[in-house]
């Protein structure tokens, strides 16, 4: 797709530096720190438990036109909110917030608004996306003190416009640095982490582990289990069992419930230097697409393999969108990267540990009947990190979801990775040794 113009707008200015201050206080006043926050053992991910602010209800009303939304809580809350085009989003960054709406809540739309999510995009700061049925503006936006027996609300008030008022509305003056605060916040973990090794010189290899979505991103999800949480379990597990090793230094893009954007998962891998990345996905097949079984692992292709992996690719590449995060704004080296010859080495070897995981998670776990494939998925893209992305199973399939809620069979798999990962640095080491 073409690259379209940043568009962006920021409406309620003068919030910006507010909100964006707010959001630091709340992580020193929490010490919400990115960290271990789960256990290995934890199937789910903890729910915020801290004393944030609580909103109880949220509610559409209104017609084509115009569109209200209101969200109660219980104080008042700085926010900043901005539309965002293709696909036309309107997205509101709020201080950390402990939601407890009733299950559903988003998923059905009204008037102006399709849909809506809620969720954590870092620690200290959540942010509600809304997916717009066209181009609309917000005519007003306002927070509301208690009154008259209700409690505070946010309110939004969408306007229908029309796409070259939407455009013309967002002109370059008016851009802001979007995500400046998640940016912000993981360019400070990646260099962190990028940090230690030159505190401690530590010569082990670093294996990046990815585990996919998080926070306002469910990812796929079927009897109440969301692929976010099933993959997190399965990264800790993962971790956990390499780094008993004492072989590897391991770094995770995330390890907690928070939306992490794709290019940033890539930045842990780069940053660091990373001898291998791993990311963790389970996926699902629509209903109406018949049933799909067993673990899939991923490589980086410009062509994807077949029709399934091009879909899939396409599935999870929309985390960013998801998210509210402007894809505008992507840098495009992405595509230069795939004819880089340089890159063929780095082909080599993440073909090599897709063959190995293949050949070791056969043994523990139900594979695809295509098991090895490739596609565009952009979080693969890291020129120089040998990557794959693995779909431990379909949470759409009966059998699947049953092996991955499952404690004795995620043991099993991560074991057999672990393997993989084993076999995977023996060779790549004994092949350096002989090369220097
Ligand atoms: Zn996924």
């Amino acid at each position: 797709m073409a690259n379209r113009a940043n568009h962006l707008v920021l409406l309620g200015c003068g919030l910006l530096c507010a909100a964006a201050s707010l959001c630091v206080r709340t992580i020193a006043a929490e010490g919400a720190a990115p960290g271990p926050a789960v256990s290995g053992a934890t199937l789910q991910s903890p729910a915020p438990t801290a004393n944030f602010p609580v909103a109880s209800g949220a509610r559409l009303a209104g017609d084509a036109k115009q569109t209200r939304f209101i969200l109660d809580l219980d104080r008042t809350i700085q926010f900043r909110a901005f539309p965002l085009a293709d696909p036309y989003r309107v997205v509101v960054d709020i201080p950390q917030i402990n939601f407890q709406l009733a299950a559903g809540t988003g998923s059905a739309g009204r008037g102006l608004v399709k849909a809506f999510r809620y969720g954590l995009v870092m620690p200290g700061g959540s942010r509600i996306v809304f997916d717009l049925t066209g181009p609309a503006k917000i005519a007003n936006s306002y927070v509301l003190e208690a009154a008259n027996g209700q409690p505070p609300r946010l309110v939004l008030e969408f306007e229908e416009v029309d796409r070259t008022a939407f455009v013309q509305s967002l002109t370059p003056e008016n851009r802001p640095e979007l995500r400046p605060a998640i940016a912000d916040a993981n360019a400070a973990v990646a260099s962190v982490e990028a940090a230690k090794p030159a505190q401690a010189p530590d010569s082990r290899p670093l294996i990046v582990l990815d585990p996919g979505h998080g926070g306002i991103d469910n990812g796929t999800q079927a009897a109440g289990e969301m692929e976010k949480n099933l993959v997190l379990g399965f990264g800790l597990a993962l971790r956990d069992r390499i780094e008993k090793s004492g072989k590897y230094r391991v770094v995770m893009t995330r390890t907690d419930d928070t939306f992490i954007p794709l290019n940033d998962r890539v930045k842990v891998a780069r940053n660091g230097s990373a001898a291998l990345f791993v990311s963790i996905h389970a996926d699902a097949l629509p209903r109406r697409e018949g049933d799909a079984q067993g673990a899939t692992i991923y490589t980086l292709s410009d062509k994807a393999s077949d029709a399934e992996a091009e879909r899939l690719a396409e599935t999870e590449n929309k985390s960013d969108a998801i998210g509210g995060v402007n894809l505008t704004d992507e840098p495009t080296e992405v595509a230069d990267i795939l004819i880089d010859l340089a890159q063929r080495e780095t082909k080599t070897f993440s073909n090599r540990f897709a063959r190995l995981l293949m050949g070791e998670m056969k043994t523990t776990a139900r594979m695809h009947k295509h098991p090895l494939k490739s596609a565009g998925f952009r979080v693969l893209k890291a020129p120089d990190v040998p990557s794959v992305l693995v779909e431990l199973g379909y949470v759409s399939n009966k059998g699947d979801l049953e092996h991955l809620v499952s404690e004795n069979w995620r043991t099993k798999t991560v074991g057999s990775m672990a393997q993989a990962i084993d076999a995977f640095f023996a060779k790549r080491l004994a092949t350096a040794g002989a090369a220097k």
